[in-house]
C-alpha cells in the first residue's frame, strides 16, 4: 500500500495536490470541518482557468463559467478612471465558489482520494520535530505527510511547536478583513463600467468594488481593521452616489471574512508537512486572489513529491516544492507585498496625484491573478524610481515612492537568498531576516 498522506482542509490547493496524489499510488485522506455541501462562500470567483490544465485537472464544462470583464480603477476623488487591458489569452474566468468545489472534488474521487467530512481537527500531532497527523475531536489520525490547506488561520499551521519555526499568524496589514453580498439591482441605471474598484474609497483606508451583473450588484468592501454592519452601511451609502443601481436587499452572501494579503509563508514545509493555499498566504498581496496560486502550488507539491523516490517526507525533501514556489510565483508576490505597504502609507491625495499625472496607468493596474512579478509589468525598482522622478515635483511623495522602489530592490535580495539546498540553520538564518524585513515595512 502507498504512503499515506493527509490533506487537512479542503483548500482548493489540497484538493488538487490530493487528487494528483492519489493517482499516483498514494493512499490520500481529505479531512474537512464542513459539510460537502456546504464548503465554499455563496458567490463568485475569478481565476486563472490555466491553473486547471496546469495541474492535470479537466477544464470546467463551458456553461460553469464567463471570462471576466477588465476591471476600471477610480482614484480616491474619482477623477481618473483607469480601465485594466488584459490581454486576451490572459483573462481570467468567472465561476461559481461551488462548482469549483464539484469539480475539484468530483476530480479528486475520481483520482481515488478518500474524503471525511464532518470532521474538525483539533491539532498537528507531533513527534519530536516530525509532524505525524492530526487530532480529530476524538481520535488520532497518523500519516506519513501531512497536507495543510486549512486557510488563513489554519489550527494545524498555528499549533506547531515554536521550534519549526513556520509563522503563526499574518501581522496587522497583512490580513485584509473583507465583506461581500451580492445586492438587489434597482432601477434601470446602467453605470459605464461594469466592474468598478475604488481606491481608498471614502479617503479611507480601504477598498471597494462593484460589479454590475444582470439582475444584481455584487459589492466587496475590504478594509485592514475589523468592520461591522455600520460601516458597511456608510459605505452602501457613499458608493450609491455613483452607483444608484445598488439595492437594499441582499441577494447572496452578506459574510465577513479574511483574505491574507502578503508575502509567502517564509517556510512551507517542515518533517512529516507542507503547507498550500492560503494556509502558506499564497494570495496575490493587493488583489487577494489565491485559487490559480494554490492549484499552481500543488502540481509544484506533487513534482516534489515524486522525487522524494524514498517518500522521506523530511523538510529537507520537501524544500525543492519551497524553491519552485519561490521561483516562479513568491518572488514576485513578496515583491508586490512591498508595493502594497507603500501605497497604503500614501495619502489619498497622494493617490490622486499618481491618477492624475499617469503614474498609475493601464500597464500598472493590468494585475490579475497571472502576476508573477514585476517583469510582468516590465517594471524594475530603477523604472520606478526614474518615473516617479519625471513625473512628481511633490518631494514628499517623490521620497516616498523611490523609497518603495527601494523597498521592492530589498524584497528581490532577500527572496533571492533563500537557500537552495536545506540546512536547518541556513533557512532559519534566513527566514529571520525575510521575516523581519517586512515586518518593518
Ligand atoms: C471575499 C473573498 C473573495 C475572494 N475572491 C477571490 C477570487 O475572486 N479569486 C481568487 O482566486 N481568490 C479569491 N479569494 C481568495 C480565495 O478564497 C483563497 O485564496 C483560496 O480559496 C485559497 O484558499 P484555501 O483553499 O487554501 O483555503 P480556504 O478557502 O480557507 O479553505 C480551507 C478549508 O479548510 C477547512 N478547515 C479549516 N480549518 C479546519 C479544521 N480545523 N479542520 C478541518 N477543516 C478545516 C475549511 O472549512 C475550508 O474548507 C477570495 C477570498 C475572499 C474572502
Amino acid at each position: 500500500m502507498g504512503k499515506r498522506i493527509i490533506v487537512a482542509g479542503a483548500g482548493h490547493g489540497g484538493l488538487s495536490a490530493a487528487a494528483g496524489l492519489s493517482k499516483r499510488g498514494f493512499d490520500v485522506t481529505v479531512i474537512e470541518q464542513k459539510k460537502e455541501c456546504e464548503l465554499g462562500y455563496d458567490w463568485t470567483d475569478i481565476f486563472d482557468p490555466k491553473s486547471f490544465s496546469n495541474t492535470g485537472i479537466p477544464y470546467p464544462a463551458e456553461e460553469l463559467f464567463e471570462y471576466k470583464e477588465n476591471m476600471t480603477f477610480f482614484n480616491p476623488s474619482l477623477t481618473v478612471p483607469v480601465r485594466q487591458n488584459i490581454p486576451k489569452d490572459e483573462l481570467e474566468i468567472k465561476m461559481e465558489r461551488s462548482d469549483i468545489y464539484k469539480h475539484l472534488i468530483a476530480h479528486a474521487r475520481n483520482c481515488g482520494v478518500k474524503f471525511m467530512f464532518e470532521t474538525p481537527i483539533t491539532a498537528p500531532i507531533v513527534y519530536g520535530s516530525r509532524v505525524c497527523g492530526v487530532r480529530t475531536g476524538d481520535s488520532d489520525i497518523f500519516a506519513d505527510l501531512v497536507i495543510d490547506a486549512c486557510g488563513i488561520d489554519s489550527v494545524i499551521r498555528t499549533s506547531l511547536p515554536d521550534v519549526f519555526g513556520i509563522e503563526k499568524a499574518p501581522a496587522f496589514g497583512e490580513r485584509a478583513h473583507a465583506y461581500r453580498a451580492f445586492y438587489e439591482r434597482v432601477g434601470d441605471f446602467c453605470p459605464e463600467h461594469n466592474y468598478e474598484v475604488y481606491l481608498m474609497q471614502g479617503g479611507e483606508k480601504k477598498v471597494a468594488w462593484v460589479a454590475t451583473e444582470e439582475g444584481f450588484t455584487d459589492v466587496l468592501i475590504v478594509r485592514f481593521d475589523e468592520f461591522g454592519s455600520d460601516e458597511v452601511e456608510k459605505t452602501l451609502s457613499q458608493l450609491r452616489k455613483s452607483n444608484p443601481h445598488i439595492g437594499e436587499k441582499i441577494l447572496r452572501g452578506g459574510q465577513f471574512v479574511h483574505i491574507p494579503i502578503r508575502q509567502p509563508l517564509a517556510v512551507l514545509v517542515a518533517d512529516g508537512y507542507a503547507a498550500i493555499g492560503d494556509s502558506a498566504f499564497m494570495t496575490v498581496p493587493l488583489i487577494g486572489s489565491g485559487i490559480a496560486n494554490s492549484l499552481k502550488a500543488s502540481a509544484m507539491l506533487i513534482n516534489t513529491i515524486l522525487d522524494d523516490h524514498e517518500c522521506a517526507f523530511t523538510a529537507a525533501s520537501l524544500w525543492k516544492y519551497q524553491n519552485s514556489y519561490y521561483k516562479y510565483l513568491g518572488e514576485g508576490f513578496a515583491v508586490l507585498s512591498t508595493i502594497k505597504s507603500g501605497l497604503f502609507n500614501l495619502l489619498p491625495a497622494e493617490i490622486d496625484y499618481l491618477f492624475e499625472t499617469g503614474f498609475v496607468n493601464e500597464s500598472l493596474i493590468n494585475i490579475s491573478a497571472n502576476f508573477t512579478g514585476l517583469k510582468s509589468l516590465n517594471l524594475t525598482p530603477k523604472d520606478i524610481a526614474s518615473k516617479a522622478k519625471a513625473l512628481c515635483t511633490d518631494r514628499i511623495l517623490l521620497t516616498k515612492l523611490i523609497r518603495i522602489a527601494s523597498q521592492v530592490a530589498s524584497a528581490k535580495a532577500i527572496t533571492a537568498m533563500m537557500p537552495t539546498s536545506y540546512s536547518q540553520p541556513a533557512v532559519a538564518r534566513w527566514s529571520e531576516k525575510y521575516t523581519s524585513f517586512f515586518s518593518k515595512l
